[in-house]
C-alpha cells in the first residue's frame, strides 16, 4: 500500500487529521490497534474558546450532535472556601461549551475515512528507506507493508512513534487521576453540572454525563497516600471527607468502575523531523485543569494539515521545523499558565500535593 501520509492512532488528534486529509484528497491511511474494551469515558468539557476552532473545521456540529450536553459555565471551589460562579454568559462568540460523548463523537468521525483505515494487533515496525519514504511494517498473523512519505505520531501519551524514533520527552509533573462514574446527584448549592474543587491533596472535578450518571476524577500526584485508598470506591467518601461540597457527591456503592492513568504535563523533545510529525498528547499532553486536551489535538491537527501541504505541494522544507516550533512556543505559554493557576491555591502551599508550585 503506498499513501502520502501514514498515521499512528485512532483518538481526536490522529481522526481529525485525517478528516482533514480526506477532505483535501491527501492520500493517507490511518493505522490503529484493534482494541476489545469499550474505552472508559472521561466526560471532556470543552471552553468556549474551543467552539471558534471547531467551526473554523467545520466540526461543530458534528460534535455538538454527539456531545452528551451543552454546558453554560461550571462552579469552583479553589484559593479559598468560597464557590465561584463561572457563568459563560460573558464569552464571545460562543456562550456555551460542550461536555463531549467523545467515544460517539470519534464513531462518527471513523466512519466518514473508515476506508482508508488498517488495523492492526501484534505491533509495527517503521523503516526509513534510503530514498526518504517511511515504511510501515503493520502485524497482524501476517504483514501488512505501507508505504508513506510522511509518518504521524498520534498514539497519546503512549508516543509509541516517537519511542520507536527514539525521541525523548520532558515531563514536568506527576499528576495522576483516577476516575469514577457514580450516580448522578444535583447539589443544591450548585446551578451547573461541572464543580471544580481543591483539597490539601490535590483537587477533584464532578460533571453530569447523563440524565443519571456523574463523573468524579480526583488529581493528586504520584505517589501520594491517597491513591491506595482511591483504589477502592468504598473509600472515596471517607479520603475525601474534608472536602466541602465534593464528598457529597460520592457514593459508597461498591459497583462503580474506577480508572487511573497519567495527566502530567509534558512535551517531546521533537515534534517533528524530516518527515514525521507528533500531534495531540504525543506532541503535548495538558493537564486537565486547563481543559485544553482535546482543543490541542485539533490545533495540532489543523497545523499539521498546513504543514503537510506546504511540504508536499511545495516542498517546502522549513514547514515542518516552523510546526516544532511553534508547538513549543504554545506549550511554554500553556505550562506558565497553568502554573499561574496553582499558585493561586495558598492555603496548603506546604504540602506535598501544592508546594512544588512554589
Ligand atoms: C482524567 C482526564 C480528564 C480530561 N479532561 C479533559 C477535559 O475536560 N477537556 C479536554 O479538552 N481534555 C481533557 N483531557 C485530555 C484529553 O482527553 C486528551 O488530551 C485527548 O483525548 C488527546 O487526544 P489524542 O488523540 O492526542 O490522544 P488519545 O485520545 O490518547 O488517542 C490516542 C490513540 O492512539 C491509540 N494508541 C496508543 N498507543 C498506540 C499504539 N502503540 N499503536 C497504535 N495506536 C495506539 C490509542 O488507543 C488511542 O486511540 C482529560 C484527560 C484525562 C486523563
Amino acid at each position: 500500500m503506498k499513501k502520502e501520509v501514514i498515521i499512528i492512532g485512532n483518538g481526536i488528534a490522529g481522526v481529525t487529521l485525517a478528516v482533514l486529509l480526506q477532505r483535501k484528497n491527501i492520500p493517507f491511511v490511518l493505522l490503529y490497534r484493534e482494541e476489545e474494551k469499550l474505552p472508559f469515558a472521561l466526560g471532556e468539557t470543552l471552553p468556549p474558546s474551543a467552539m471558534s476552532l471547531l467551526n473554523e473545521l467545520e466540526l461543530l456540529s458534528l460534535f455538538e450532535e454527539n456531545a452528551y450536553r451543552k454546558t453554560y459555565g461550571y462552579h469552583s471551589m479553589w484559593g479559598s472556601s468560597r464557590v465561584t460562579d463561572m457563568n459563560f454568559y460573558h464569552q464571545n462568540p460562543y456562550k456555551n461549551g460542550l461536555k463531549i460523548n467523545k467515544h460517539q463523537t470519534l464513531e462518527k468521525l471513523r466512519e466518514t475515512i473508515k476506508d482508508n483505515m488498517v488495523s492492526y494487533r501484534k505491533g509495527f515496525e517503521i523503516i526509513h528507506e534510503e530514498h526518504g519514504n517511511t515504511v510501515v511494517l503493520a502485524k497482524n498473523e501476517g504483514v501488512k507493508i505501507i508505504q508513506g512519505k510522511i509518518l504521524i505520531d498520534a498514539t497519546g501519551r503512549n508516543r509509541a512513534v516517537l519511542q520507536k524514533l527514539k525521541i525523548e520527552s520532558v515531563i514536568h509533573d506527576e499528576l495522576v487521576a483516577v476516575s469514577c462514574h457514580i450516580p448522578k446527584i444535583k447539589h443544591p448549592k450548585l446551578t451547573h453540572e461541572v464543580y471544580v474543587e481543591s483539597f490539601k491533596d490535590g483537587w477533584g472535578i464532578v460533571s453530569a454525563l447523563s440524565e443519571t450518571e456523574n463523573i468524579c476524577t480526583i488529581f493528586t500526584n504520584k505517589g501520594n497516600e491517597i491513591l491506595a485508598k482511591l483504589k477502592d470506591i468504598s473509600q472515596w467518601k471517607s479520603t475525601l471527607a474534608e472536602t466541602v461540597y465534593l464528598k457529597d457527591f460520592l457514593t459508597e456503592n461498591t459497583e462503580a468502575k474506577i480508572k487511573g492513568g497519567n495527566a502530567n504535563s509534558s512535551v517531546a523533545n521533537q515534534l517533528a523531523g524530516t518527515n514525521w510529525l507528533a500531534l495531540g498528547d504525543a506532541a503535548m499532553s495538558f493537564d486537565p485543569l486547563s481543559s485544553h486536551g482535546i482543543t490541542n489535538a485539533m490545533y495540532t491537527s489543523a497545523k499539521a494539515l498546513e504543514a503537510i501541504e506546504k511540504k508536499l505541494n511545495f516542498a517546502d522544507v522549513e514547514a515542518f521545523p516552523e510546526y516544532d516550533s511553534t508547538m513549543k512556543i504554545i506549550f511554554q505559554q500553556y505550562l506558565q499558565s497553568k502554573n499561574r493557576l496553582y499558585q493561586q491555591e495558598i492555603r496548603w502551599k506546604d504540602v506535598e500535593f501544592w508546594e512544588r508550585f512554589f
